[in-house]
């Protein structure tokens, strides 16, 4: 699993959606690239954020800015 792989199911990820053996790539690869950690606990915090105020979507720009991080953390 790439990062991208990992940034395109997490929604699904967190909403539980994904088959075992996916949740196990994902989990390996967590455990190894810090920059998808950072990215999953800004995530994390960001969907519980928009949960409370009645928004269920992570803001387009917020993605984009993110993927952005990613792409110069981990090239
Ligand atoms: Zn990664």
């Amino acid at each position: 699993m790439t990062c991208r792989d990992l940034i395109d199911v997490l929604d699904d990820y967190l909403d539980g959606r994904l088959e075992r053996d996916e949740v196990a790539a994902l989990e390996r690869h967590l455990a190894e690239c810090e920059a998808c950690r950072a990215y999953l606990a800004t995530y994390r915090k960001t969907r519980s954020l928009g949960a409370r105020a009645g928004r269920v979507e992570m803001p387009d720009e917020m993605k984009t800015r993110l993927r952005r991080f990613l792409r110069e953390r981990v090239g």
